[in-house]
This record gives C-alpha cells, sequence and structure tokens, in this order.
C-alpha cells in the first residue's frame, strides 16, 4: 500500500533527478497522477533536523523526492549546537567533530568546499586537527540543509498509523505523512513509537548518558590553556570557544560534566547549576576573572552509552525508519551515517526492494 501510494504521489517532473534508486522508482509512477502539495500533505516526514535528520533528507531531495522536517528548536543542527546571547557565543553540544566513516569524510568535506566549516586543533589535543562549524557548530549542518522545507519550532508530540497512514500530532497542527524517518535521540523515538512492540523492544538496549554543559564568558580576554579536565571529577572536556576559528567574542569558555556528575544533578535549576559549575571549574583552573554571563544546558540525551548496533532500525511494514547517532554510536559521523542509510532503506522500499 505504501508503495502504491507513492507511486501516485510522485510527479514526472521529479524524474529530472538521475538518482539510480529514482529510476528503478519510474515504472512504479501513475501516469494519470497530477502534482500534490507536499505542503498540505507531506509524503515523507523527516522528524528532526540535526545530522542525521537533514543527511537522511538531502539524501532523500537528491533522489527526488520532497521530504518535510519537521524541528522543535528554532534552528538546524541539534546537539551541533551554539548558543549567542549579549554578544557571547558558545558551541554547547559537539564542540568539534571528525570522520571515522567515508560518509562522515564526504560531510566534512563538503563542509569545509561551501565554507562552512574549518579545522581546528584544541591546545593540547594530541589526536590532530578535528572540524568546527562556521559561524557556529550548526554551520556543519548548513549545507545539507539547503533547499530542504524545514519547519522550526514545531515539535511532534504524537504519532499514530491508520489506514496505512501515520497521522502526526504536532505543536503546529496534525501532519498526515506516508512514511516517517525519525532521526531523534532513542529516548524521545521510544516516547513516540514505543506503542510499536517491535520499536519498544529494539530501543530497550540504547542507553544515551545526560550532560550538564556550563558556557561562561568572563569580563576580560582569557588565554589560559585548558586544564586536564580529569582530576576535577567533574568534567568531562573544558575548552576555550573563543580560540576557535571565526569566533569574534573574547573571553568565551564552554566545560561538560561527566555523566556520572550531570546524572546525580539532572534535575536541578539551570541558575543553580551555572553556579555550582562556576565554582568547580576556579577550582580546576586556579583563580578565574570576573564572570560577565554564565549559563547551564542541561543535555538528557548526549551521548550514546549502549549504541543499537545497526545504522537504522527499518520498520518497513510500517513505512518507519529510526535514525541517529545512538544507532552506532556517540559521534556526529555516526549520525551522518544513520541518516544517510535511513533514506537508502525508504528509497528501497519505496522503490520496491
Ligand atoms: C555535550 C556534547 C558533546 C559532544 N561531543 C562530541 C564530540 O566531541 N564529537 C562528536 O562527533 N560528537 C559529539 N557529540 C555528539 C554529537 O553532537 C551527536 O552525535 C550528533 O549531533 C547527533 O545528531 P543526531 O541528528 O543523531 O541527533 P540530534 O543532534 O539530537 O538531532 C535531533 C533533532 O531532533 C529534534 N527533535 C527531537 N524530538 C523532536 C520532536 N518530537 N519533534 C521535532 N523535533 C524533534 C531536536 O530538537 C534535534 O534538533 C556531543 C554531544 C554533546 C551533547
Amino acid at each position: 500500500m505504501v508503495i502504491m501510494a507513492f507511486a501516485a504521489w510522485l510527479h514526472p517532473s521529479n524524474s529530472v533527478r538521475s538518482s539510480a534508486t529514482f529510476s528503478r522508482m519510474v515504472p512504479l509512477m501513475s501516469r494519470t497522477a497530477g502534482p500534490r502539495s507536499s505542503t498540505t500533505q507531506p509524503r515523507v516526514v523527516v522528524i528532526g533536523a540535526g545530522a542525521a535528520g537533514l543527511s537522511a533528507a538531502a539524501d532523500l531531495r537528491a533522489a527526488g523526492i520532497a521530504p518535510v522536517v519537521i524541528e522543535k528548536s528554532r534552528g538546524i543542527g541539534g546537539r551541533l549546537a551554539t548558543r549567542r546571547r549579549d554578544g557571547a557565543q558558545f558551541d554547547h553540544g559537539a564542540p568539534s567533530v571528525s570522520a571515522v566513516s567515508e560518509d562522515g569524510a564526504a560531510w566534512l568535506d563538503a563542509a569545509m568546499q561551501s565554507g562552512h566549516a574549518t579545522e581546528w586543533a584544541a591546545a593540547g589535543d594530541t589526536a590532530g586537527p578535528q572540524h568546527v562549524g562556521l559561524p557556529g557548530a550548526s554551520g556543519l549542518c548548513r549545507g545539507l540543509a539547503e533547499g530542504l522545507d524545514i519547519r522550526f519550532s514545531t515539535e511532534v508530540a504524537t504519532a499514530r498509523r491508520k489506514d496505512g497512514l501515520w497521522r502526526l500530532g504536532t505543536s503546529a497542527g496534525d501532519l498526515v505523512a506516508e512514511m516517517v524517518i525519525a532521526a531523534i535521540p532513542a529516548p524521545q523515538a521510544d516516547r513516540l513509537f514505543g506503542h510499536l512492540d517491535r520499536v519498544s523492544t529494539e530501543l530497550a538496549g540504547v542507553t544515551m548518558a545526560p550532560a550538564w554543559t556550563l558556557m561562561v564568558q568572563f569580563e576580560a580576554a582569557f588565554d589560559a590553556p585548558p586544564p586536564d579536565p580529569a582530576p576535577s571529577g567533574v568534567f568531562s572536556a573544558i575548552l576555550c570557544d573563543s580560540a576557535k576559528p571565526g569566533r569574534d567574542a573574547p573571553g568565551c569558555w564552554v566545560a561538560h560534566a561527566t555523566a556520572p556528575f550531570s546524572r546525580a544533578h539532572l534535575e536541578r535549576d539551570r541558575d543553580e547549576m551555572a553556579g555550582m559549575l562556576v565554582a568547580a571549574l576556579a577550582e580546576a583552573m586556579g583563580p578565574l576573572p570576573p564572570t560577565r554571563l554564565a549559563m547551564a544546558h542541561r543535555w538528557r540525551f548526549a551521548r550514546t552509552d549502549t549504541a543499537a548496533g545497526l545504522p537504522v532500525l527499518a520498520y518497513p511494514d510500517d513505512a518507519l525508519f529510526l535514525a541517529g547517532d545512538w544507532t552506532l554510536g556517540a559521534l556526529a559521523d555516526h549520525a551522518v551515517q544513520s541518516g544517510r542509510a535511513a533514506a537508502r532503506a525508504a528509497l528501497s522500499v519505496m522503490s520496491g526492494g
């Protein structure tokens, strides 16, 4: 039924795109079908505009499908995140990324070539240069997002399948979709799709750890070498964000708390955590200049502890594909691999594969 529904939706004008997969889809198209607006009833919905969702959506678009991407926040990037406040700027999610796969390398090469990323080696980091986004972390996803229909500030709250269609209850009203790629952290995917027995069983083995992140700007530029975070017992990473290329605001630092510390204090108030983490930073670094700004961000699902072990959880009978870093590991590269795998799986179902 899904295949037939897609066949009716695909319009011959889409066939200018020349993906091999799409070519295999063309014979399935109804010759009498006219164009149908994806704004009123999108046929493929991608939930999440992080690295996984945008990788999936970009590949679908390249194959001639026009997905609608639903994103609950106001911008792209997900955990490749940048917070701007009062002239200060902090990459408060992944501080930098590197490639561990061909998909990841292609993603970062494209970001470098389009000027959305550059290389950076953090002081004291012996692992060699990593990639940072320009002008902030979400720049790493800018190229993936080009040309996509993304609905921001829209949260998918419910997902129910009825009569061969997905009915998504969103904060901006209901959406009907024939196929869904959910590229969101595993616990959030479980909340939406865990009523399907297979989904909840397969997600039960995936675990993700939280992280509290401190963003602090000092009154003066402060370029002390970042200390080894381990002896603090509080932090897993301490970075001078202002030292990254293309950052104009001086004195901006980011410090990520360890998973055990973050778990122990998860429900504390953000302001209280900011104070507690500034005090811990002073203990780790010695006397600090006066702070101009200090904020704490709670990541409930920061890093994967236990991955699913497959690049995508695919439920072709339900036209549902679950993607995200957690499928393979804890890296942005894993998210890109997973998003691309989800797009391939979805296209294969559309083409009857
Ligand atoms: C503190 C921290 C440090 C990190 N350090 C590194 C590192 O050094 N190197 C590295 O490679 N990676 C690192 N990472 C991990 C990296 O950021 C992630 O692997 C990657 O960004 C995950 O991408 P994703 O698309 O799978 O998920 P996300 O980036 O989480 O994207 C999911 C998107 O879905 C949206 N969403 C969720 N639920 C809904 C809903 N119901 N409706 C609509 N939208 C929804 C979210 O708002 C989000 O934009 C770090 C992450 C954190 C938090």
